[in-house]
């Protein structure tokens, strides 16, 4: 295939960050899954991101940007704000590189998420309702104390880092013909898309949301970036907005997504309690978006088919109540 020139990040921007991370990040594991293949006449295979030290892709991202930075700026410390896993994974890759990292978030971030992040020595600050409130701490933060930023996704490294993820997708299986992909600032799917379709151009990417506030969706739809209100919702690290002035993430789902579908909140519930029966897999919203789109019957896979698994990263008790909960 001839790479688009146009696109912001390159086939070689994620092999280089495959190389920077490998020893930073676990190569997880893509594993068949017999229930979801009989249902939906495919072969299709988990990619088990939750075995990340972090129990979430957001590792890749992070670890690639932090180790693209210039020593001085990392040395300053680092700033992000997330809505758990991003935050996670800068806390525990600046401990591992020895710098230190403050972690911006609003009051809806639930509270397992800001007590892992608060454990792995990060400072937290907790600032307003939204997603928008802690990124305008985070800017607040570079101008006065000159920290540097890691972003969520919208960032080169980050997605590069995320993309490394497709790399390891058609290795492990070549004939993949379909990802289903969590999508929220697009940064993972942007990222696959960008890796799966240059080694295997006929393959498909489909982006999973939730119908609450499914940001990336209303952006393409629009055909910019726009505001979206944000909901509560099971899939709760697939929040925020994308960006009023996105860079990367929007351009980059726009012309490589070839769908994007949307779920309902119970349809989300029975990919979680899908993947604790059935597959034994603590499964967060987020990272069941995959398999809740096989079970509503709201994809259509053609040929073998790679569910991307991206965290596991769930309140014990909101899981346990769904997993106890008889209805499908
Ligand atoms: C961040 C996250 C996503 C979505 O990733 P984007 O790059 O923002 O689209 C999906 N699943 C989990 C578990 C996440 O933490």
């Amino acid at each position: 295939m001839i790479e688009n020139p146009f696109l912001p990040v390159s086939r070689a921007d994620v092999e280089r960050a495959a190389s920077r991370i490998a020893g930073g990040v676990v190569r997880t594991p893509l594993v068949p899954s017999p229930t979801l293949s009989e249902r939906a006449g495919q072969a299709v295979h988990l990619k088990l991101e939750t075995r990340q030290p972090i129990g979430a892709f957001k590792l890749r991202g992070a670890i690639n940007a932090i180790l693209s930075l210039e020593d001085a700026a990392r040395r300053r410390g680092l700033v992000t704000a997330s809505t758990g896993n991003h935050g996670r994974a800068v806390a525990y890759a600046a401990r591992e590189l020895g710098v230190s990292a403050t972690i911006c978030m609003s009051s809806l971030v639930p509270a397992n998420k800001v007590e892992a992040i608060r454990s792995l020595g990060a400072d937290i600050r907790i600032v307003g309702v939204s997603q928008d409130d802690a990124q305008d701490e985070v800017e607040r933060l570079v101008q006065t104390l000159r920290l540097t930023p890691i972003p969520p996704f919208d960032d080169v490294n980050v997605v590069a880092g995320q993309g490394t993820i497709g790399l390891e997708l058609v290795e492990d299986l070549p004939d993949l013909a379909t990802v289903l992909v969590p999508l929220s600032g697009g940064g993972l799917a942007g990222g696959i898309a960008v890796a799966v379709k240059a080694l295997k151009p006929q393959a498909r990417i489909i982006g999973i949301s939730m119908e609450r506030g499914a940001a990336m969706h209303a952006a393409i739809a629009a055909g910019k970036p726009v505001a979206v209100r944000e909901e509560e919702t099971l899939a709760d690290s697939l929040g925020g907005g994308i960006g009023l002035s996105n860079r990367v993430t929007f351009a980059l789902c726009r012309d490589l997504l070839d769908g994007i579908v949307l779920l309902t909140e119970d349809e989300i519930a029975a990919g979680i309690r899908h993947a604790a029966r059935e597959e034994d897999e603590v499964v967060e919203g987020a990272g069941a978006v995959g398999i809740a789109a096989i079970l509503a019957d709201k994809v259509q896979l053609l040929g073998p088919t790679a569910v991307i698994v991206s965290g596991g990263n769930i309140d014990p008790e909101i899981h346990r109540n769904l997993i106890g909960r008889s209805t499908r």
